[in-house]
């Protein structure tokens, strides 16, 4: 996963924010999640389907909240849409689909999951904004085989292209159903206004606490090392490899959501 291009916000102005956007995003998220609902005893309670636009975002996203349900014996399915082929850019396509397949099994066993709890779609990484319809069908059928009472994706206002895509996609599938929608950051802990985007369509945030589950945390999003910079025991760079600081903040004392008004 990885921030392409910002939606919404001229080019000039994230060009602007770009020296202090960390620190300023990092405070907003924080001061978002303590602010939010505490949901820890409500969440573990209620099936969910995950969808993760890429291998990793389900457990940065819901770590913590995939293990409570588990633990709880409460029903998971983690849908990851696109095939994870692009990324490290300098490897081969089916060398990056194997990999990050395995990383996201041993992920997800980590989380408590089984195999067959965890599905690709396989659209191809960085095109889901040109899915169309094949993707909101896809959804569409996921939630009525599952019937999750709550389905757990990415904003639109995600700054990443396909993060947005498939949050986008979510709503028009979901549109007129009963299935709550929850929406998990990931790239707005890069850009601050991304959370203000992301505020305008939720009702009061809610969080789940992480305590007791951070260090099985850490490890499941361990399991992800291809997609880190050298600095995080990753081979990547600085510029396109997951940092420290980007991993950092979600290994906080919350998770949050936005759920979606119906
Ligand atoms: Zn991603």
């Amino acid at each position: 996963m990885r921030a392409d291009e910002p939606s919404g916000i001229p080019l000039w102005l994230e060009h602007v924010l770009e020296p202090v956007k960390p620190p300023v995003s990092t405070l907003v998220g924080a001061s978002i999640g303590r602010s939010g609902a505490d949901s820890t005893s409500a969440t573990a309670r209620r099936s969910c389907l995950v969808l993760a636009p890429h291998p990793d975002d389900e457990t940065f996203g819901c770590g913590v909240t995939i293990m409570r349900k588990v633990d709880a014996g409460t029903p998971v399915q983690v849908a990851v849409v696109t095939d994870g082929s692009t990324y490290p850019p300098h490897k081969s396509a089916a060398d990056n689909i194997a990999t990050r397949d395995a990383e996201l099994r041993a992920a997800c066993k980590l989380l408590g999951l089984d195999d067959e709890s965890v599905i690709h779609l396989s659209f191809p990484e960085t095109q889901l904004h040109l899915a169309g319809e094949a993707l909101v069908d896809a959804v569409s059928d996921l939630v009525k085989s599952s019937s999750p009472d709550d389905v757990l994706v990415t904003s639109e206002a995600d700054p990443h292209r396909d993060h947005a895509a498939l949050g986008e996609a979510t709503r028009r599938a979901l549109a007129g159903t009963s299935v709550r929608v929850c929406l998990y950051p990931i790239w707005q802990w890069e850009r601050p206004r991304s959370w203000l985007r992301t505020l305008q369509g939720s009702s009061r945030p809610e969080r789940v606490s992480t305590a007791g589950y951070l260090d099985r945390k850490r490890k499941a999003v361990g399991a992800y090392s291809s997609q880190f910079s050298l600095a995080a025991g990753g081979e990547l760079t600085e510029k396109i490899g997951l940092t420290p600081g980007f991993i950092r903040r979600f290994m906080g004392s919350y998770e949050v959501f936005f759920p979606v008004p119906q």
